[in-house]
């Protein structure tokens, strides 16, 4: 269940927890014209901090745009807003869901004048897989759905839609008895997690499906990349065949929810002898950026601040 702060940013203003509702004929809750964002804040040693806040924000306008979705707040105006309501709701460490909707107004499809709606919610949210997740690896699986296939509806976008596909392979995990499930692309090959983008070791290298491959390019990804690379591993972003995942060292998770998780299992295939030295080394670095041991180098920590 949903932790519930004190208030909830809307369409410009801080309105409590529970006065932030819509209309059940709310066009983006019949047709997922909604797009959104998962960002979070951490509790560091000098206080709390959001990770890489604008580029989420600028993903958001940019989802928001192929769809016809105007955001008329400005992503510094959204990310202003999400400081104040950290500091409103007293939260050190959170996650911020902004997310911006066709409103109430017209029924049809391309609803071309429906109002935007835009709103901003932050609560706590622990360990999306788990604190054990985190420790020791999830289970997982490859799942019977594929992926959304590019150009139909776009993967890279990050719209409330492309969910559904999101939940036929988690919950299709789930029932199955795996912490995840992968989708491959229609063209058979590996995509991403329900809601992760996906590495795996080989050689002592990193591997990770190409922004083409039908994934949403996630903002961990880059962060792991980035880090991967600063820490002198090469990172190959390349198709990867089903089968890789059988024969790999190592293998984990990357996303704002999931941060970095290791798998140690797919399709009840062990990965690798059980040891993690690289995944470790990247969670260290991950982590370490909010305890103070990885030096920020690239300005994607920003103070919530004061008042
Ligand atoms: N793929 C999908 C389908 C996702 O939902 C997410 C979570 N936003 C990711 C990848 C990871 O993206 P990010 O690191 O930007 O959170």
């Amino acid at each position: 269940a949903i932790t519930e702060t004190d208030y909830i940013w809307m369409n410009g203003a801080f309105k409590p927890w529970h006065e932030c509702t819509v209309h059940v004929l709310a066009h983006g809750l019949h047709y997922g014209s909604a797009v959104f964002e998962g960002i979070r804040c951490y509790d560091t040693p000098d206080g709390p901090y959001t990770f890489r806040m604008a580029d989420h924000m600028k993903r958001m306008h940019h989802s928001g745009r192929v769809y016809g979705i105007d955001i008329l707040y400005s992503t510094e105006v959204l990310m202003e807003a999400s400081r104040a309501l950290l500091r409103k709701n007293d939260l050190r460490s959170a996650y911020l869901r902004p997310i911006a909707f066709k409103g109430y107004g017209d029924i049809g499809v391309a609803a071309l004048n429906s109002p935007i709606e835009v709103v901003i919610a932050a609560f706590p949210w622990g360990a999306y897989l788990g604190d054990e997740g985190l420790r020791d690896g999830i289970d997982v699986c490859v799942s019977s759905w594929n992926r959304l296939a590019p150009n139909t509806v776009p993967p890279g976008l990050k719209a409330a839609g492309n969910y559904l596909s999101s939940q036929l392979i988690s919950q299709e995990a789930k029932a199955r008895g795996f912490a995840e499930g992968i989708g491959l692309g229609t063209d058979g090959l590996v995509s991403e997690g329900a809601g992760e983008n996906l590495f795996l070791v080989h050689n002592g290298a990193l591997y990770t499906p190409p922004t083409a491959a039908s994934i949403l390019s996630g903002i961990t990804r880059d962060t792991v990349v980035t880090l991967a690379r600063h820490m002198g591993y090469t990172v190959v972003e390349q198709t990867i065949p089903r089968e890789m995942l059988y024969i790999a060292d190592e293998m984990f998770f990357t996303g704002t929810a999931a941060e970095v998780t290791p798998i140690r299992s797919v399709d009840r295939f062990a990965v690798g002898n059980g040891e993690r030295p690289i995944t470790r080394a990247i969670q260290d670095a991950f982590f370490g950026l909010f305890d103070g041991r990885t030096q920020d180098h690239w300005g994607w920590l920003e103070p919530v601040g004061t008042e």
